[in-house]
């Protein structure tokens, strides 16, 4: 991986083919009465039907064998019969107005500059209203599928049904009828390492992206104090899936200033976090939980904490994932590190960062999972399964926010150099891709095939997506 060359500003040489704004659409396709409809303008959901009858066309499709030139060029003429020469198609519009703009082209003796606009039928263009919108007055060539009507309007018709491959249309239809896994199922093993390796570069920068707003979502409510963020999304990461929100809660009703008055104190850190969980509310036998509720009790007051209001659950989850007890480590991670994200922001490999999350729970924990009840002895470390977990949700993820809101390069290839060096997740979506010999080689890999499965396929983005245009130029 050249990460030197990854740019997230000015995306991989892959966007000079797929614009970032081309990727905040989710292309639609709405069922009428009678036909396959596709907006263009907004993002709708997506509703995947079977798709038969017109040889697979779409406008969504004809703008895609438009921008890619996917057509026979030779002895190109107008529907009137002058001579077209395409010198620059335009940069594909996702934004109201013609489908391309910026094109370039010459008609009998006259190189124009203006619009594209592309549909499926000539007589769309009055259909769609286009005569009467002055978006459109600029438009120097219509694009149509089929012409349908003479002299709709007086801007050039170009006509392609019988200049596209066959086969291109059917192995669109393929993708569009598929209902496996994922659409290309039985095509995906073919597609070439070097279109794979940028094609993951992008996907996993369009992941990160995204959730670096949700990064800034927090800052801004913690006043952009980034140490305070982190730790509110540590403790989410620690409540695993289901405790997630309530381990939020708690993080949030303890300043984390708060906390680090009681940096040495591992019972009294405890106390509070339990106590915030509402985890030391009721009678217990052992000495140890009433010590803590003491404990709890008294700082309550003293910093005048909001009382827990959160659920917490136990049910059908692995006791090393108990809320007692990851929240036991959490108060050994505030005891054993002082301004983490400050070091994570400065660390140099993904190894060093598992050193600092390498802890282990308080003694009590040794042979409890819950209060009032022993269990044989287990020293309760948080696990290499769960640091991972942590570098992928969090750290990764939060350095890259840092980089990406600071416009500093060097963490986000850091980022990403941790992920690379951290395993692959295990989990559904890598399996089945490893089923289809798409192997996952480390948690890099593993991120962009998940945000490939749920952003792409699951939207049959295929005319989107690098394998799908691989798949369509059979490359
Ligand atoms: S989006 Fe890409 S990877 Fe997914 S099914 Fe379509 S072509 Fe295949």
């Amino acid at each position: 991986m050249t990460l030197a060359l990854l740019q997230f500003n000015i995306l991989p040489s892959f966007e000079v083919e797929f614009p970032i704004r081309s990727i905040t659409k989710v292309p639609c396709f709405v069922w009428t009465n009678t036909s396959w409809m596709h907006s263009n303008k907004k993002t709708l959901p997506v509703l995947c039907l079977p798709f038969r009858g017109t040889r697979g066309m779409t406008e969504r499709l004809l703008q895609f064998i438009w921008q890619f030139q996917y057509f026979n060029k030779s002895e190109l003429t107008t529907t009137s019969g002058e001579a077209v020469q395409i010198i620059f198609p335009g940069q594909h519009n996702t934004n109201q107005g013609p489908d391309f703009s910026e094109a370039k082209i010459r008609i009998a003796d006259t190189t124009w500059a203006g619009h594209v606009e592309l549909h499926f039928r000539t007589s769309d263009w009055e259909k769609h209203n286009h005569h009467r919108d002055e978006n459109y007055r600029n438009v120097i060539l219509h694009v149509v599928w089929e012409n349908d009507v003479s002299n709709e309007n007086s801007i050039p018709v170009l006509q392609l049904k019988e200049r596209v491959s066959k086969i291109l249309l059917e192995r669109y239809e393929d993708l569009m009828n598929a209902t496996g896994f994922i659409p290309c199922d039985k095509t995906i093993p073919t597609v070439r390492d070097i279109i794979w390796k940028s094609w993951k570069e992008r996907l996993l920068a369009e992941r990160l992206i995204r959730k670096a707003k949700v990064v800034e979502d927090y800052l801004q409510q913690s006043n952009y104090h980034w140490e305070e963020a982190f730790w509110w999304l540590i403790a989410r990461n620690f409540g695993m899936k289901v405790n997630a929100d309530a381990f939020e809660q708690v993080a949030k009703s303890i300043p984390l200033v708060t906390l680090a008055k009681h940096k040495n104190q591992i019972h009294q850190l405890e106390a509070l976090l339990l106590g915030q969980a509402g985890l030391l509310h009721g009678r217990f036998e052992e000495d140890y939980p009433r010590m803590l509720w003491k404990e709890y009790k008294f700082y309550k007051n003293k910093y005048k904490l909001p009382p827990p209001s959160y659920r917490l659950f136990f049910l059908r989850m692995r006791p090393g994932n108990f809320p007692t007890l990851r929240l036991a480590q959490l108060a050994m991670l505030v005891l054993e590190s002082s301004h983490l994200f400050s070091k994570i922001k400065e660390a140099t490999s993904a190894h060093e960062i598992s050193k600092w999350f390498d802890i282990t729970a308080n003694d009590y924990w040794h042979y409890h999972y819950r209060f009032d009840e022993t269990s044989a002895f287990k020293k309760k470390k948080i696990g290499a399964a769960m640091i991972q977990n942590i570098i992928i949700n969090t750290i990764a993820p939060m350095l890259f926010a840092y980089g990406h809101l600071h416009h500093e390069e060097k963490y986000k290839r850091r980022s990403l150099q941790w992920l690379e060096e951290t395993s692959p997740e295990v989990n559904a979506i890598t399996k089945r891709f490893s089923h289809l010999e798409i192997e996952s080689k480390s948690a890099f890999d593993s991120q962009a095939l998940i945000e490939l499965r749920n952003e792409y396929c699951s939207g049959k983005r295929c005319l989107e997506c690098a394998v799908g245009v691989a798949i369509l130029k059979n490359k």
